[in-house]
């Protein structure tokens, strides 16, 4: 298992171009984790883990799951109220015992149905990919990603929209053809699965910091901090494998999460049709739009092995555990919703937040491409039919070596410089709009993104200042704005 897997290159060159660097020199269980003390360099996530970050690690550790359980009891117990249960538990009519006894009880089901998703989502996983080579235009088939810290070049099989064409086609044809059980299913057994998504989620993360310790796959590109908890919170390997493909990063997040995504809805649909007789039009607003993000994932999987997630963040509790149990639980909660409170739209917000998801999803698509063009050609592209203008930036990679990137400034980049999260929070918005203005619990989701999205401007640019130095300065006087042009 700790054999290298993927290539290791002698000359990391392209790292100048993918964003990240060993910090230290190997010896990472002894590396110095304070940010003030960083060599040139050593500009990748580093942590100076003190109280104030212990205390939060411990507080997000306890409360996470807590606040997933807590939004989806509020449906089936509380009629999709926030505030009810907390109002309960503060004047003592409900205690927390109490609540827990309301949940459905883990049962053999919810088992079986996990275990078949993953097998048939490993089965997937293996399969060569063939939309490759009959999608004009589709990146499929053997990809490689970003090089790592240590100098690997690790070797993807991209083939998720395929699979994820198969399971939904299959998903669809057993609910209007074979019947082998209702695709109702999932919602009616939803309670159970939380409990069985958690203990996936706390078990493979258990197991990947154990195998940090034990059996790395590659074990410069570790990081240790002073901090038990943040490690298991944040996760010490970078791309934890087992044998040469199984990429515990892609598979959980891309085959348990994003294609679990559509098919839970479509079996949020499903249960409305078997309560009401019909679907709602906010209800299918949802799918149609949730759809687009998830099919936009797949459809671009080669790109998002070059993305923060797979090039910077380790994988542990904050990746496994929030794939496995946040995703499903709240990102899905607007059609949950539905499920409860079904609701009509009239044509004309319809036809409005239609538009509204449309247009960001345009504008996030647009931004994530014209940088990875620009970067892929670097710079021998045009961005809005001219050659664009960019910043040469040098930086120190972490064998101590001065590198090359260039900074975009023409097209989105010009605008500000995080348009793709403006893009994404516009679609976000769109989906808990779509729900209607009966509840806040389905805007659960455009609070959340808004916090996840403004954290990671705040950590990028962090990153972006340690690596780029005074070029990061010009470039923020060139393009003052992070999300929204003239406000902030
Ligand atoms: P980005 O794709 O914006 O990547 C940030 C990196 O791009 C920087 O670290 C820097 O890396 C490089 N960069 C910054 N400015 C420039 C510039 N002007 N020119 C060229 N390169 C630049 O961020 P993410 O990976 O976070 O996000 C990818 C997408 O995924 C986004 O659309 C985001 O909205 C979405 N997302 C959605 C989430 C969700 O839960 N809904 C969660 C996370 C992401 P370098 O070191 O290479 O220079």
């Amino acid at each position: 298992m700790t054999g290298m897997q993927g290539t290791r290159r002698q000359d990391p060159s392209n790292a100048a171009t993918n964003g990240i660097t060993l910090m230290g020199d190997g010896n990472v269980g002894q590396m110095k984790t304070v940010a003030d003390d960083r060599k040139p360099g050593e500009w990748g996530r580093a942590w100076n883990v003190d109280l104030l970050t212990h205390l939060t690690v411990i507080c997000i550790l306890l409360t996470t799951p807590f606040i997933a359980l807590y939004l989806h009891m509020a449906c089936p117990e509380f009629d999709c109220s926030v505030t009810a249960p907390l109002a309960r538990f503060l004047d003592g009519s409900l205690t927390f015992r109490a609540f827990l006894e309301r949940a459905p009880p883990l049962n053999g089901l919810a088992f079986k149905m996990a275990g078949s998703w993953i097998l048939l989502q490993l089965f997937f996983y293996y399969i060569p990919d063939v939309f490759g080579y009959i999608l004009p235009g589709y990146a499929g088939g053997i990809r490689y990603g970003a090089v790592t810290p240590a100098g690997h070049e690790l070797k993807y099989n991209v083939n998720g929209l395929q699979s994820w064409t198969i399971t939904n086609v299959l998903w669809i044809l057993n609910g209007v053809y074979f019947k082998w059980f209702s695709p109702a299913i999932i919602v009616d057994n939803w309670g159970q699965l939380f409990w069985v998504a958690n203990i996936l989620g706390y078990g493979v993360s258990v197991f990947v910091m154990i195998k940090a310790h034990l059996f790395p796959t590659h074990a410069h590109d570790r990081k240790f901090s002073s901090s038990f908890l943040y490690d298991f919170l944040m996760g010490i390997e970078l791309n934890p494998r087992l044998g040469s493909m199984f990429d515990f990063k892609l598979f959980v997040n891309s085959r348990i999460g994003m294609a679990s995504w559509s098919v839970i809805n479509i079996s949020y649909a499903w249960k409305q049709y078997e309560n009401y007789g019909y679907v709602t039009n906010s209800m299918i607003l949802v799918n149609v739009l949730h759809g687009f993000y998830v099919i936009d994932f797949f459809w671009n999987e080669a790109w998002y092995l070059k993305t923060i997630d797979i090039q910077h963040d380790h994988f542990g509790f904050y990746l496994c555990w929030g794939i496995f149990v946040w995703l499903p639980w709240t990102y899905t909660l607007q059609g949950f919703y539905l499920v409860y409170h079904p609701t009509q739209l009239p044509k004309p917000v319809f036809i409005g937040i239609l538009v509204l998801g449309i247009a960001s999803y345009c504008i996030f698509r647009a931004v994530n491409h014209q940088k990875d063009l620009f970067r892929r050609t670097n710079g021998n592209c045009k961005i809005w039919g001219k050659k664009p203008e960019f910043i040469e930036c040098d930086y120190y990679s972490g064998d101590g070596k001065k590198r090359r990137s260039k900074l975009l400034l023409s097209g989105w980049w010009g605008v500000t410089r995080h348009m793709n999260y403006t893009g994404d929070l516009f679609q976000s918005l769109a989906f808990c709009l779509a729900t209607g203005f009966d509840h806040i619990l389905p805007y659960f989701y455009i609070t959340f993104i808004s916090g996840l999205l403004l954290n990671r401007c705040y950590r990028d640019e962090q990153s972006c200042k340690l690596k780029y130095g005074e070029n990061w300065d010009k470039y923020c006087a060139r393009v003052p704005y992070r999300l929204i042009p003239g406000i902030y």
